[in-house]
């Protein structure tokens, strides 16, 4: 049975202690209608958010990024084994600002994905289409060929580690959101990829996120669509009270 999962993509904002305070006000609120919460913090913030998450089983610590080299003379990387003795069960891979804004190509995808299978971390891939390419009625090829490029070399054991995020780039921090129908086309589309590719098991499994400008008050009727597996949030989930009601709307 897939799960239902609240991800908080933290970005590149907070000090430390505003994490820490964050991280301990989800743990006080009521998030129990998600299978999951998962925090997706700044490097820096890993050791004290784990803390914080003390015994919180049902809130995972997430990094946002990680090296595609196992180790070596990387400067300023960080590997999949450091993540693991930092305590994080699941990785960000894929997102749309570090495909842009860094270059990140399917080669390297693929081997960030590998690190993080290695070592046993689970991995959030994103994937998601420009503006252009919506508005070209492409979406679905340009999907696809992500799938296929970043994806499908995966065995079915691996991808029973993978969660995907399916995240248009023109819904991302913007404030415009997929409507709750174009969410469902595409993850529906996904998943149907997914059982072509492997086998319809698989497809049922695997938990499909929607992000891009997810709020409390949309949450509901985007989590509700049948394809849609819970969210990656990111302005939103800098506000406790927000991402709390965001993880209590399933
Ligand atoms: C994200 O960072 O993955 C994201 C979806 O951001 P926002 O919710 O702010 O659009």
């Amino acid at each position: 049975m897939r799960k239902k999962i609240a991800a908080g993509n933290w970005k590149m904002h907070t000090t430390i202690e505003e994490g820490v305070s964050l991280a301990t006000a989800l743990c006080q609120a009521d998030t129990a209608s998600s299978d999951r919460v998962i925090l997706c913090v700044p490097f820096t913030h890993l050791a004290a958010v784990a803390k914080a998450l003390d015994r919180q089983a049902h809130i995972a610590l997430a990094a946002q990024n990680l090296s595609s080299q196992a180790q070596g003379a990387y400067t300023g990387e960080v590997s999949a084994s450091m993540l693991v003795s930092a305590k994080v069960e699941f990785v960000l891979v894929g997102h749309s600002e570090r495909r842009t804004l860094f270059n990140e190509d399917s080669a390297m995808l693929r081997g960030k994905i590998a690190q993080a299978l290695s070592v046993g971390i689970k991995v959030i891939y994103c994937l998601g289409e420009p503006l252009e390419i919506r508005q070209a009625e492409a979406h679905e090829a340009f999907v696809l060929d992500q799938l296929q490029n970043d994806l499908f070399h995966l065995s079915e054991a691996d991808l029973a580690n993978v969660v995907i995020a399916y995240e248009p780039i023109w819904a991302i921090g913007t404030g415009l959101t997929a409507s709750p129908q174009q969410a469902q086309d595409m993850h529906a589309f996904i998943r149907a990829s997914l059982a072509n590719q492997y086998n319809q098991a698989l497809a049922n499994d695997m938990s499909i996120l929607y992000g891009g400008s997810v709020k409390a008050g949309n949450a509901r009727e985007i989590f509700s669509q049948p394809d849609v597996d819970g969210g990656l949030v990111g302005g939103a989930a800098l506000v406790a009270e927000d991402f709390a009601a965001i993880c209590a709307s399933f």
